[in-house]
């Protein structure tokens, strides 16, 4: 983003940089040093490198923006450690990002977007529309500030939270750039993780970027019909043609394709259902996340009972599907998507409640 004529230094590759700063009559290797404080040392400003003469970080500071998020609020999970941070944009906007803490490492999911436009029934992301699209530092910043504020290592990014990510596709292509950078964070590809609610062409051009990373479809039905009584994205492409891209991603990266799938009780849920489901899944590479849908106070949506769930389980598993129930992490501070943004938003009673646990 150029906005007031001042570069977003954070979003450049190391070769972009590297032109920056010959262009500014520096030694090359300059442009490595303040890679490295911005992508590996995670430092919040100019005034951090400290290997840099003042005079020179004085100049950066005039010709650069440099991105830090501000954490508005932070929630902790006394269930499970989740911690759920609300994020300040440097314009006002606020995104929300979770870190989970697993026995394999700790992930974080992050924002794609400020708000959503894809209008899904169940997501609280989409109650207030799109505001606009993250920068690839915006989304950089939430995983470096997160590894900042936790002293942990990261080591698996979902992009997961608020946004539609391949509506954000020349951004969020140049941020898994940057995060999987062997000079930054080098966080491995395959530790990605990109979740979407199947816009078809995206996902082939994705393909052809033959990356390693995991492409969860948000599929949550598995007739046109039904799918698109759920997601407004279903009018456009068929769940045919979600096929055959998912197929062509597997053909492409090698990489098995997750489909999500969110248990709404009395909608979605039936054994029949699961046997649709269970055909769909059959003629393709991958592996499906049951996600017992969180409830969204502006939607009358029900949790699938745990009965339900398990035998809607059951029937895949009988059907050779490789299938999990996502466990569900930080319910007590509101852990779906979007819905501590719309809260603060909202602001008022509500949030204080929440803001005060
Ligand atoms: N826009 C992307 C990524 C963000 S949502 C996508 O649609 O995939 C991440 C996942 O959470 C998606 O599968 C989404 O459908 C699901 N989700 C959204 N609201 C939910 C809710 N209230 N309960 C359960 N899952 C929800």
């Amino acid at each position: 983003m150029m906005e007031d004529g001042r570069r977003d230094i954070k979003s450049l590759t190391l070769s972009e940089l590297k032109e920056e700063v010959l262009s500014l009559g520096e030694p090359s290797f300059r442009a490595k040093q303040i890679y490295e404080w911005m992508h590996v040392k995670l430092v919040r400003s100019f005034k951090e490198m400290t290997n840099l003469s003042k005079a020179f970080r004085e100049e950066c500071g005039k010709r650069y923006r440099f991105t830090a998020l501000f954490p508005v609020r932070v929630q902790e999970s006394v269930l499970d450690g989740t911690k759920k941070f609300l994020f300040a944009l440097e314009d006002g906007n606020v995104v929300e990002s979770v870190w989970m803490k697993y026995k394999h490492g700790n992930s974080v999911c992050i924002s794609s977007q400020v708000g959503c436009r894809m209008g899904c029934s169940f997501c609280a992301s989409t109650l207030d529309g799109l505001e606009r699209n993250l920068t690839p530092s915006e989304m950089l910043d939430q995983v470096y500030a997160i590894t900042r504020l936790t002293g942990e290592r990261v080591s698996n990014v979902v992009v997961m939270g608020i946004g539609e990510p391949l509506d954000n596709y020349e951004n969020l292509l140049r941020f898994l750039g940057l995060l999987t950078d062997e000079n930054g964070l080098h966080i491995s590809q395959r530790s990605v993780t990109v979740s979407t609610c199947g816009i078809v062409p995206r996902m082939r051009q994705l393909a052809q970027e033959r990356l390693q990373i995991t492409l969860a479809l948000s599929l949550h039905a598995a007739t046109d019909e039904k799918r698109k009584r759920l997601m407004p994205v279903a009018k456009s492409y068929s769940i045919g043609e979600l096929m055959e891209a998912c197929a062509y991603y597997f053909q492409y990266t090698g990489r098995r394709i997750t489909f999500e799938y969110s248990l709404i009780e009395g909608v979605n849920d039936t054994d029949q259902d699961a046997r649709e489901l269970a055909a769909l899944a059959r003629k393709l590479c991958c592996h499906v996340n049951l996600i017992p849908v969180n409830p969204v106070k502006e939607r009358d949506f029900v949790q699938s009972r745990a009965d339900r769930i398990q035998s809607f389980k059951n029937v895949l598993e009988k059907n050779q599907i490789n299938v999990t129930i996502r466990r569900e992490m930080g319910r007590d501070i509101d852990g779906a998507c979007g819905q501590l943004r719309h809260r603060h938003m909202e602001g008022g009673q509500d949030a204080e409640s929440i803001f005060h646990n």
